[in-house]
């Protein structure tokens, strides 16, 4: 058998990090069995579908790479093969119609109410024959399920879940103006996209017991599922956007790495001994239902620093270079040969890649530098001075390297009485605009003879 797994969101807001990680967990199942991953947009709820958020989720998947194999599917476009199940089952005797007036039905809720039980349609229309059906009135069709004996599932994480079939009703499959509704369609289109494993968030538990028995009436064979717990904040409440939860494009926004939030995503709910750092195609290899644990993932921003400042470490330094300039208006070919030759000591001392643009500013700016508070008190006082000898000397240096410009500076301190950092210090100002910078030799090294130089000039005094 072919695993074929699916992420099915509905597009009433932004891939979220509970969807992604639900759309990894498939997305992963599949690559690790040689299967197949789908994607269906579960677009049925005309007014609360956006083509923004369909848009978001299909870039937020592009971006995580987490690619689908096959055209993404559209429920809303599959309301005929929707409607032929139910008709099949009204012919075959297996769903019948309903008439129930919306006042009988507000009746049947109210009652249940007051005897505090949950609503459960009272099956009216089971066995009443249709020739009473009062004029004029649209019926809804309804599902004839069994009334006796209990729905077992198979949970692959959930373990075996069984509800006695008493406490289900015959829900309703086309509505009075002929809709499908959603349990319908997803059973349906399931079916028909031949999905095998049916992963997705435990919210959908109890809907996988009256799934399981219209899958039955039609004669078809469920999926496997596996329901995986939800994430929570850190205070243990379900997660939002309170805990700080985004959605997946503010984390690339913000300057994540796709490979540092799989590795993130990985991690929430599933784990292989105390392994933290999984790269992909190690997920791969590794990943099954059984390493998803049962109880709520615990969402935890700081690891995902952690995880994005290891993988930045990690990246290739052309590709970090990019997604720095993307993040400039317009950046020259010297700016972007900076950015490259720097990188190193950048990344080096960040969590994200807007950390590394903050931090690799200085590379691309034109002179004369802006200072930042820190920098403008390093270069006041004797620093100018200093700079000033110190440019002199570096004038002569004709062998400009981090290592030869390092010990030119420290002879140059020496002969001076002074400590390296009283010449260092305002020579990073100098340079960066800033305190806090890659090495300075380096620096140095990487912006160039000349430039340094009409750097050190601008605040030599
Ligand atoms: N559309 C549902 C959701 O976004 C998922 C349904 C399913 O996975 O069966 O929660």
């Amino acid at each position: 058998m072919t695993v074929v797994t699916r992420f099915a969101p509905s597009p009433t807001g932004f891939l979220h990090i509970g969807g992604a990680r639900t759309a990894l967990f498939n997305w992963l199942f599949a690559r690790h069995h040689g299967g197949k991953f789908l994607l269906r947009i579960e677009d049925t709820d005309r007014k609360r579908s956006t083509q923004e958020a369909i848009d978001a989720i299909l870039d937020g998947l592009s971006w995580l790479e987490l690619q689908w194999d096959e055209p993404e599917v559209y429920q809303s476009k599959r309301a005929e093969q929707h409607q032929a199940a139910a008709h099949r089952l009204l012919a075959e005797g297996k769903a019948y119609r309903c008439y129930c007036s919306p006042d009988e039905l507000t009746a049947m809720r109210e009652a249940a109410k007051a005897e505090g039980r949950p609503m459960r349609y009272d099956g009216t229309w089971r066995d009443r024959d249709p020739a009473e059906a009062p004029a004029g009135v649209a019926p809804a069709v309804r599902m004839k399920a069994p009334q006796t004996g209990e729905t077992s599932i198979d949970d692959l994480v959930q373990g075996t879940v069984t509800v006695a079939n008493g406490q289900l009703d015959d829900m309703v499959l086309l509505r009075a103006d002929g809709t499908p509704t959603y349990m319908l369609s997803v059973v349906v289109d399931d079916h028909d996209m031949g999905v095998t494993h049916a992963i997705r968030g435990d919210d959908h538990l109890t809907n996988a017991f009256r799934q399981t028995q219209l899958y039955r009436l039609l004669g078809w064979e469920p999926p496997v599922f596996a329901h995986i717990p939800l994430i929570h904040g850190p205070d243990g409440a379900k997660l939002s956007k309170r805990h700080g939860a985004l959605g997946v494009e503010a984390y690339r926004e913000l300057g994540y790495l796709p490979e540092a939030l799989r590795n993130y995503l990985l991690r929430l709910g599933w784990g292989h001994g105390d392994d933290e750092i999984i790269p992909t195609a190690q997920a791969i290899d590794w990943f099954d239902l059984d390493g998803v644990g049962r109880s709520p993932a615990r969402f935890d921003l700081q690891k995902l620093d952690h995880l994005n400042g290891h993988y930045l470490r990690e990246a290739d330094d052309e590709r970090l270079a990019d997604l720095v300039a993307s993040r400039f208006q317009a950046v020259s070919e010297t700016g972007r040969h900076r950015l490259v030759a720097g990188m190193q000591g950048l990344k080096a001392r960040v969590k994200t890649v807007a950390e590394l643009s903050e931090m690799a500013e200085f590379y691309l700016r034109d002179r004369p530098l802006a200072l930042n508070d820190k920098a403008a008190k390093l270069l006041a006082g004797d620093a100018p001075a200093i700079l000033s000898k110190l440019h002199a000397e570096l004038q002569s240096c004709n062998d400009w390297t981090a290592e030869a410009l390092e010990s030119l500076v420290r002879q140059f301190a020496e002969a001076q009485g002074v400590k390296l950092g009283a010449a260092a210090q305002p020579l990073r100002a100098a340079l960066t605009g800033s305190n806090v910078s890659p090495p300075v030799f380096e620096v140095m090294q990487v912006l160039g003879r000349q430039e340094s130089l009409d750097r050190i000039a601008d605040r030599a005094a």
